[in-house]
């Protein structure tokens, strides 16, 4: 079948002052990402902060314009669509982010901030806009006397369901979900991932859900995607992905997660040298070379290209 979205060769470069500040250069924050989003799937994309995950989930949106590439949603391009034309897909495709309520006004109640998107997008009258409003409420399992609360009122796990039902509240298909539980506490974290599974088979919802920790994903991923300085590197089934994983970078993120399992627990912790480099500066051919415990000459001048280790599991390393 026919993804819902697939995005290929997506870059997102913009110029920014160099280190010296009078030299210009070029910020290669998404350099050539190809994907698919299959219906009512979740696509686990995880990297360490800086990697470019979250400007490859606004560009998607064009929350901000891509440079190059396709975003074909049900078969249209999204990135050569008109402002104008572009909103009629964007109430199907959502966003919602790590703190929700950050741009939001502190004096704006709860169901103002729920009913903004209807009024956006010119949908129903004020009545039906608060009934919306308290029936999302139920939806993410917050009582109606919710609408009239403020933002400061609410514990971290309640903004986070209301940003969820912002999001929802339009009647996405696509919810692009930015680290939406990394801020929260673990108890809370694992509430709000399972409040997520549900609604997505009641609503039929197809994720693509961002996070620097892989253990986050690993529950609620059908497939996984890992990014490194703007490119995707691995791509595999959730699986098979912590069965087998083959990119070296992938191998240092999995040595981190605590597994109860004996087997894994023999897998040595790999601690990677040094910081992510700069993407102002990336290294050249594998951008992995400069902290790749595997690393030889080749991969500093040549860029290894995505090869497919089995069904479905592709990898971009000169070793595989
Ligand atoms: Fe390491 Fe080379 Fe593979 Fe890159 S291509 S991950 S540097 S072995
Ligand atoms: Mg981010």
């Amino acid at each position: 079948a026919e993804p819902l979205l697939r995005v290929n060769g997506l870059k997102k470069h913009y110029t920014a002052a160099g280190k010296t500040g009078f030299r210009r250069s070029t910020v290669k924050a998404v350099d050539g990402v190809s994907f698919d989003l299959r219906e009512g799937e979740t696509y686990g994309l995880v990297g360490e902060s800086g990697c470019g995950k979250s400007t490859l989930g606004k560009t998607i949106l064009r929350l901000t314009e891509p440079t190059e590439g396709e975003a074909f949603y049900r078969g249209v391009d999204l990135f050569k669509q008109s402002r104008r034309s572009l909103q009629a897909y964007r109430r199907e495709l959502q966003m919602v982010f790590q703190d929700p309520f950050s741009s939001l006004n502190p004096r704006q109640i709860v169901g103002q901030a729920l009913e903004e998107p209807l009024v956006i997008h010119g949908i129903g009258g004020p009545k039906e806009r608060t009934a919306r409003a308290m029936d999302i409420l139920r939806t993410v399992g917050l009582q109606q006397d919710h609408y009239y609360r403020l933002p400061h009122e609410l514990s971290g796990g309640q903004r986070q369901r209301i940003g969820l039902a912002r999001a929802l509240i339009l009647n996405p298909r696509i919810v692009i979900c930015d680290e939406p539980v990394s801020a929260l506490d673990v108890i809370i974290q694992s509430q709000m991932i399972n409040l997520m599974r549900r609604l997505q088979t009641e609503l039929k919802l197809t994720y693509l859900f961002i996070a620097h920790d892989i253990a986050v994903v690993r529950h609620i991923s059908d497939r996984i995607g890992i990014m490194y300085l703007g490119r995707l590197v691995e791509e595999a089934p959730t699986d098979e992905l912590f069965a087998n994983p083959r990119h070296p970078y992938t191998q240092v993120l999995l040595s981190a997660v605590p597994v109860p399992n004996p087997e894994a627990a023999k897998r040595q912790r790999i601690v990677l040298e040094g910081d992510l480099p700069s993407p102002l500066d990336p290294p050249s051919g594998c951008a992995f070379h400069t902290r790749c415990p595997y690393a030889t000459d080749r991969c500093a001048r040549e860029v290894p290209i995505h090869r497919e280790v089995s069904s479905g599991h592709m990898a971009a390393c000169h070793l595989v």
